[in-house]
């Protein structure tokens, strides 16, 4: 591969980012309890807190009403935004509907986890304009379920879906992890069929990734130095996780591949390396991120991209309401992105997506990618349909390397 030839940061026109943001995302950092596995901002609900974070929340999406277009997506995620009262949901969509323009038809999520959500809450939210739900089963394997340390089982999950069809919610989508220690192919291969027989809209499909830090990680690392102490006797496991390791590389890719393989042969598009989709039901919350699009982040340890900027709030709970209950937005940390940042992330981005990356769009910015992608598309690795690159499925399962390749390929590295 060739870098980009003649193109430096002055070279490479990225848009003024100055249109006002279509998306907003909401951070509700509540949970019932902490899964073994979760290194996202959340902590056990309390419903005091509760209600004064909801609070804060209002607060901060008026302070940041003006750099809002016409919504075309809200996305309720967390933790376990499911939680929340239903007097919180109503707080938070009049502070929504009060001081923002919604587009015809918005798409508006909500995360929401078995064991959290019954009849009325779903009434309530649907009564509110929450048009899809994304359900964090994770595995219809009750041993897996605890080794996540997931609070509900597989019949929760089940019951949870069968609640949301029968209040005639179809796009929903089910999130799901493989890669679980002591997961077998048989199990996921049951798992995605259960999944299949509820007809899910959309389909989330990730490998679990040990976080230093989590207790799982601990667990594993402690397993893996000294394999015949029990550490997952301890906690009240019963030593149910004793002994189990990460799954070997090939099993992962062995459930990657499965999973793409049946869900696509079932009707589902394989959008994102992640993520699948029945036709028309597409995340477009989420494809808003994958094409590099601005979005507004209301709540503790929320990101927002505005304007070129990057930026998050703070991870603490506490001084998040103080901050807004003086009128400030808590932010943490803000980032102008520079364009080689920017090219980056325009190539991460959007490779994530099956369709890949415009040529077109690659081209008024300078790139010159089929030239300096020759390499890996003769390997096998990427390929061009009409005005695309995207990876080929040889790449998909590698999708990380080759994304490095390529920008050591541009000279980004
Ligand atoms: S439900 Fe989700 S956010 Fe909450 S602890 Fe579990 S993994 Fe973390």
């Amino acid at each position: 591969m060739r870098p980009v030839s003649g193109k430096n940061d002055s070279g490479v026109k990225f848009k003024a980012l100055s249109e006002l943001s279509n998306g907003v995302y909401i951070h509700i950092p509540f949970c019932i309890k902490k899964c073994l596995y979760c290194d996202f901002l959340s902590v056990p609900y309390n419903d005091l807190l509760a209600r004064a974070y909801t609070d804060a929340l209002c607060k901060e999406l008026i302070l940041k009403k003006d750099i809002a277009g016409q919504l075309k997506t809200v996305y309720i995620g967390g933790g376990t935004p499911s939680i929340l009262s239903e007097e919180c949901f109503r707080q938070l969509f009049k502070c929504l509907k009060e001081n923002f323009k919604f587009s015809d038809s918005p798409e508006i999520t909500v995360e929401a986890n078995p064991g959290t959500v019954d009849k009325s809450k779903i009434d309530t939210m649907l009564s509110l304009g929450v048009n899809r739900l994304s359900i964090g089963v994770q595995s219809f394997n009750d041993n897996e379920l605890k080794t996540l340390g997931r609070i509900h089982t597989s019949d929760e999950a089940l019951k949870a879906i069968e609640t949301i069809k029968d209040s005639g919610i179809n796009n929903f989508s089910i999130d799901l992890i493989y890669g679980i220690q002591g997961q077998t192919l048989d199990s996921w291969k049951k798992t995605i069929s259960k999944v299949f027989e509820l007809s899910p809209a959309h389909i989330s499909s990730y490998e679990l990734t040990l976080e230093e830090g989590t207790p799982l990680y601990k667990m594993i690392k402690s397993e893996e130095t000294n394999p015949s102490s029990p550490p997952f006797a301890k906690g009240g496991m019963g030593g149910f996780l004793a002994n189990i390791k990460m799954p070997a590389e090939e099993l992962i890719l062995d459930m990657y591949n499965y999973a793409i393989e049946h869900l696509t042969s079932k009707g589902y598009e394989h959008y994102e390396i992640s993520n699948f989709a029945l036709h028309g039901f597409r995340c477009l919350h989420n494809l808003n991120y994958w094409s590099r699009g601005e979005y507004i982040g209301a709540g503790a340890g929320a990101h927002s991209f505005i304007r070129g900027s990057r930026s998050k709030n703070t991870d603490d709970i506490r001084r998040y309401i103080k901050d807004l209950n003086k009128g400030i937005i808590p932010e943490a940390e803000s980032v102008e992105i520079k364009c080689g940042e920017a090219i980056k992330e325009f190539i991460f981005l959007n490779l994530r997506k099956t369709e890949g990356i415009s040529l077109a769009k690659a081209e008024a910015l300078g790139l010159d990618m089929p030239g300096v992608c020759m390499g890996l598309i003769e390997e096998g690795y990427l390929e061009i349909k009409g005005d695309y690159l995207r990876l080929s499925r040889k790449g998909l399962v590698i999708s990380n390397s080759v994304i490095v390749r390529l920008f050591e390929g541009l000279g980004l590295d």
